[in-house]
């Protein structure tokens, strides 16, 4: 039964068709790579099945992908005798593109800002299929699927939608017919209905396809007629004729050596595959032998994908058992902490019938991921000295990472991951490792000091920060969330504590100034009582403070929550009075004239002293990048001691 009614593409999927039809991208030519990748990955899966289970009856030799043009009806036909689809799966695959929901168009009309948005986008998805609209006004697919007898017909002119109809086809596999755009004014579609132009797009995109690309080529050959020249020699005449030519070397970028590939052309297959506009920052290539024999090539990337800290990310690298892909993202080669790696493992010693659950336990397996491990962090090391601003570079996208990895499984990757942590030393203006702060620590310092917050400026100006910056120490800025928490499960680096410049200890002060504000606290004892009932419980105490220079006040804590982690906890989802709560801690300056009014105040004019402890607490709160809980009484404050 033909359904001829036209079925609609569903919202998002008709946005990026649109996006391709009308695309004024200059790189039509990828639509031929995707295309052809779409056919290397269904025959991945046939070949896959024909290794695995006898009846499909295929060899891994009789896997490949065919290119046909035909001129006069303006055509290039891609067919592949991979797995091919049901007419279910025509209308599932092609009829919603997976992802496209998440697109955030922007509707731009002006042309360059189009195109750049043309770019981010066919960048950040690989359009896939759909990007056969950008050189076609009509795609149909006729497809079979492995293991059904109906084949089916696709049919597509853009963007009033599709038609699915049940059609003939003897073998299994898919024809991909595109029926190309006529020439405009400022663009030649007809150059990709040239043997040479076709050529020449599948070595730049596709030659690494591990199935050969197939092509009728046409030739010219001299051949005899019965003509002769004068001195009675027959003529000869040049002919054409065609002859099919496999295009593609077909010997996969990880299978060769490094002298026979380049690292630009690793870095554009990098690009290519993983659809990333950046080189990567480091590609590590491994061809191993001993225990375990394999090939791998895999990729850092300088820039985080933009779904890659969601849990739409998928995280793997591509796995093959003697050059047959059995595992598209398998995640038990790499810990978590170094998902942002992309790339591809090859190995002869693992089998093909290895189910997933089998692999996880693998002892081949388990010694790749091992290694590949070790890899990956001395290269990170080597970046990281060999060039500090790429590797801040690439900080800034996958610390995060690392930062939650020291924190997950309960510290267990903490050895392998402290090192490759920079954090911002306020003494060099940079971020620098963490062994680099040791190294430059004076002989005398015992810590390394560290505070939280939201950004350096505000921490370049903190006040109980002051004595660390007076003993000519440097100071880590920790900015990120999970900082002050990685920090506390390293408790240690390279054997010298961390010390936040809010503990009351700061290991600086000597005995006697110790002793001084002791008794000094003995001294103002009433008065501190009556600025902490004056808080009405918002402070758990309020103290004379040594590490005050310049000013007055200062908020600190007592316990093991922080200012920080409090604004960390109060950030989650969840009922606002079962937040954890820092124990906040006024300190005063008993040396900073402010104190001396105070006191003044407080000796005659009691209500006067209450509004004056007020504004200090608001004051320290505002300086340690907390809100005022009242800014209208705030205000009302400041106002009152203004008149
Ligand atoms: P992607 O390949 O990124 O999943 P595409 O838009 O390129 O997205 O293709 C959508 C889906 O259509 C594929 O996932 C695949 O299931 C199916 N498909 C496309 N081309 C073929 C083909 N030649 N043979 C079998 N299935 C195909």
């Amino acid at each position: 039964m033909a359904t001829k009614r036209k079925k609609q593409f569903k919202t998002e999927s008709k946005r990026l068709l649109e996006l391709m039809i009308n695309s004024i991208y200059t790189h039509k030519e990828i639509f031929l790579r995707e295309i052809i990748s779409n056919a290397s990955d269904a025959i991945d899966k046939l070949c896959y099945l024909a290794l695995t289970e006898d009846k499909v009856g295929m060899n891994r030799s009789d896997f490949e992908i065919k290119i046909t043009v035909d001129k006069q009806a303006r055509t290039i036909t891609v067919s592949d005798n991979g797995i091919g689809m049901t007419p279910e799966e025509l209308e599932k695959n092609l009829g919603v593109i997976a992802n496209s929901g998440s697109l955030k168009f922007k509707n731009e009309t002006d042309e360059e800002k189009r195109a750049e948005e043309d770019i981010n986008i066919i960048g950040q998805f690989g359009v896939g299929f759909y990007s056969a609209f950008m050189v076609s006004d009509k795609v149909e697919v006729v497809s079979k699927a492995y293991g059904h007898d109906q084949a089916a017909v696709w049919s597509s002119s853009g963007i009033d939608g599709y038609t699915v109809t049940p059609c003939e086809k003897e073998t299994v596999g898919t024809d991909i017919i595109m029926h190309i755009k006529p020439d405009t004014e400022d663009e030649n579609y007809s150059e990709f209905l040239e043997t040479y132009r076709l050529r020449q797009l599948i070595k730049k995109y596709s030659d690494y396809i591990r199935y050969p690309i197939k092509m009728e080529i046409e030739k010219s050959r001299a051949v005899e007629t019965e003509e002769t020249d004068k001195d009675g020699n027959k003529k000869t005449k040049y002919e054409t004729y065609t002859e099919e030519e496999t295009i593609n070397s077909m010997i996969p970028i990880w299978q060769r050596s490094k002298s026979e590939v380049s690292d630009e052309e690793c870095a554009k297959f990098y690009k290519d595959t993983y659809y990333d506009t950046e080189d990567p920052v480091r590609i590590i290539r491994i061809s191993a032998e001993g225990l375990v024999s394999y090939k791998a090539i895999l990729f850092i990337p300088k820039k985080a994908p933009y779904n890659y800290y969601t849990k739409d990310y998928e995280a793997g690298l591509q796995l093959y058992a003697s050059g047959v892909l059995i595992m598209e993202r398998c995640t038990d080669l790499l810990p978590e902490c170094f998902r942002f790696v992309r790339g591809i493992v090859d190995s002869q010693d693992l089998s093909l019938n290895i189910s997933r659950e089998m692999l996880q336990h693998d002892r081949q397996l388990k010694v790749i991921a091992r290694n590949l491990e070790k890899r990956v962090k001395s290269e990170l090391k080597k970046l990281m000295t060999e060039d500090p601003e790429l590797y801040g570079e690439f900080f800034k996208n996958f610390g995060l990472q690392l930062k939650y990895g020291i924190l997950g499984d309960y510290g267990m990757k903490r050895e392998l991951l402290q090192d490759l942590l920079i954090f911002y030393s306020s003494n060099d203006k940079k971020a620098i490792p963490l062994s680099e702060y040791v190294s430059n620590m004076p002989e005398d310092q015992k810590y390394i000091y560290f505070a939280c917050g939201d950004s350096i400026s505000r921490l370049d100006n903190l006040p109980q920060a002051e004595p660390v910056r007076e003993k000519g120490y440097s100071i880590l800025y920790l900015t990120d969330e999970p900082d002050e928490f990685v920090v506390n499960m390293l408790g240690t680096f390279e054997e010298k504590p961390f010390k936040s410049v809010n503990a009351d200890d700061l290991g600086i002060e000597d005995q006697e100034s110790r002793d001084g504000l002791k008794k000094q606290e003995k001294e103002h004892k009433k008065l501190l009582d009556f600025v902490k009932d004056s808080l009405g419980g918002s402070v758990a105490a309020v103290k004379l403070s040594n590490k005050l220079k310049s000013h007055p006040v200062c908020l600190t804590t007592q316990g093991a929550i922080s200012l920080e982690m409090e604004k960390y906890f109060n950030s989650l989802p969840g009922d606002a009075n079962e937040k954890l709560k820092a124990e906040r801690v006024l300190e005063l300056n008993a040396d900073h004239r402010t104190f001396d009014a105070l006191k003044n105040a407080w000796e005659t004019d009691k209500d006067k002293a209450s509004k004056y402890a007020k504004l200090l607490y608001f004051q320290s709160l505002l300086i340690a990048g907390m809100e005022i809980p009242d800014p209208a009484e705030y205000a009302k404050l400041v106002n009152d001691l203004i008149v």
